[in-house]
């Protein structure tokens, strides 16, 4: 069966999947991309050329050789006849792509966040309404590789790929021509294996990043003095045992919350969702000198070497901690703050997550938190699922 692919997005996994996904057999794979004049720049650049994509493998790099059919920023000329959409763009760009395919979504798409991240689910719901109820919707919790693209609308490279890709999905009230996660392995390739269990919130609460990067900021900074340094400190492997713990803290607050909404909804699985201890032996078993304990897994991961807090420089040469950094500003509304939503609807308490989504929102001029609720004037733009007025567990879980 030959499948139509659209890819949205314009940036390094935009690419990879543009070149990717056309070299597999009987896929034809469309490029959609709305941020400014990437569309005609990409087309420009590809005009009489080849598109293509090195990836590197065991010593190896193949060429791989797959061009999209087209690339548009018109979703009309996108989305007509497709069966299956992939979004590899950053999670704030979800609603823009959502609001401009909404006429264009018919029973039996399947729609895929590669990576969703934080609430996914409640943007496609919110966005699309009852539309969305025809649809199946996956997402991963991660890209399936390390890449980036070497040349803007014609050449991308792959640095890794991964062995498996963890995910969930949704299926729709009417069923995609083919099962869903056979489709985008079809789109993707052998590699990597994917592998879909559970409830779609798991990936909500998996996404990691959203609190892990927050944690080790508000450890960090919480209690800074003003005092400029001499060079940035090292985010990862400069973890203090105190932001360790408090990271460890919302990772329980995020079981205990995967935990109840098992308990309290018959019927639904939430095995997806591990402690972030057991997600790093997991995605970095190879790359931890000392695998002791939380602390001892970020301290001594060589996956993280040199990489330091974002930080800006002074006048002077010294250096100021970044708040304006995506660690903060897509983070807490795309990251810890949905997390906080869904416990909130869960019922269950989260004083670490509070620590930190207070702590954040004064520094960014921000209000989620507001007397321990989430009723702040900035919650719509997050995606939280108060965001988009789902308050109750049956709506939470779209049972
Ligand atoms: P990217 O940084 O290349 O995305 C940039 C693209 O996002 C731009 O080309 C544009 O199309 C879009 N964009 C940027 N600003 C925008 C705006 N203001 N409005 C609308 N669109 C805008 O992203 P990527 O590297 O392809 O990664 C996609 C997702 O996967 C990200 O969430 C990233 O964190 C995650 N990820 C990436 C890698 C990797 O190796 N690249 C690995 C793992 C996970």
């Amino acid at each position: 069966m030959k499948i139509t692919a659209l890819i949205c997005g314009g940036g390094n996994g935009a690419h990879v999947l543009a070149g990717l996904a056309p070299a597999q057999p009987d896929v034809e794979a469309r490029v959609l991309t709305l941020f400014a004049d990437e569309a005609e720049r990409w087309t420009k650049a590809m005009e009489g050329k080849d598109f293509s994509v090195d990836c590197h493998a065991g010593g190896k790099v193949t060429n791989v050789v797959g061009k999209p059919s087209i690339v548009t920023k018109d979703p009309a000329k996108a989305a007509p006849g497709v069966d299956i959409i992939v979004f590899t763009v950053p999670a704030f760009a979800h609603a823009g792509y959502l609001e401009a395919l909404k006429p264009y979504v018919k029973p039996g798409l399947v729609l895929v966040g590669c990576p969703g991240q934080a609430g996914f689910e409640f943007a496609v719901r919110g966005i699309w309404g009852e539309a969305a109820k025809g649809v199946t919707i996956m997402s991963f919790e991660s890209l399936p590789w390390a890449c980036r693209f070497l040349e803007f609308g014609r050449k991308a490279e792959v640095l890794g790929t991964k062995g498996t890709l963890q995910g969930a999905v949704n299926a729709g009230c009417t069923a995609p021509p083919m099962d869903a996660t056979a489709m985008l392995q079809k789109v993707l390739g052998p590699l990597p294996k994917l592998l879909t269990s559970g409830h779609l919130i798991g990936i909500t609460l998996m996404a990691t990043n959203g609190y892990l990067h927050p944690s080790i900021m508000c450890g960090h900074w919480e209690k800074w003095d003003g005092k400029t340094m001499q060079e940035p400190p090292l985010f990862y492997n400069g973890v203090s045992k105190e932001s360790a713990q408090l990271l460890s803290d919302v990772s329980d607050e995020v079981v205990a919350t995967a935990k109840t909404l098992e308990e309290k909804c018959k019927g639904v699985c939430m095995g997806n969702v591990s402690h972030m201890y057991q997600w790093y032996l997991r995605c970095y078993g190879n790359d931890i000198d000392d695998k002791t304990d939380l602390y001892t897994c970020i301290k001594t991961n060589r996956a993280y070497k040199g990489l330091t807090h974002p930080c800006t420089a002074n006048e002077d040469g010294s250096f100021s901690p970044n708040f304006g950094y995506r660690y903060m500003t897509e983070d807490l509304p795309f990251g810890i703050v949905v997390m906080r939503g869904v416990a909130t609807i869960a019922g269950v308490p989260t004083p670490h997550m509070d620590r930190i989504i207070y702590w954040g929102q004064k520094l960014m001029g921000k209000e989620y938190l507001v007397d321990g609720e989430l009723k702040g004037k900035d919650i719509p733009s997050t995606r939280s699922p108060q965001a988009y007025g789902i308050n109750t567990l049956e709506a939470l879980m779209g049972l």
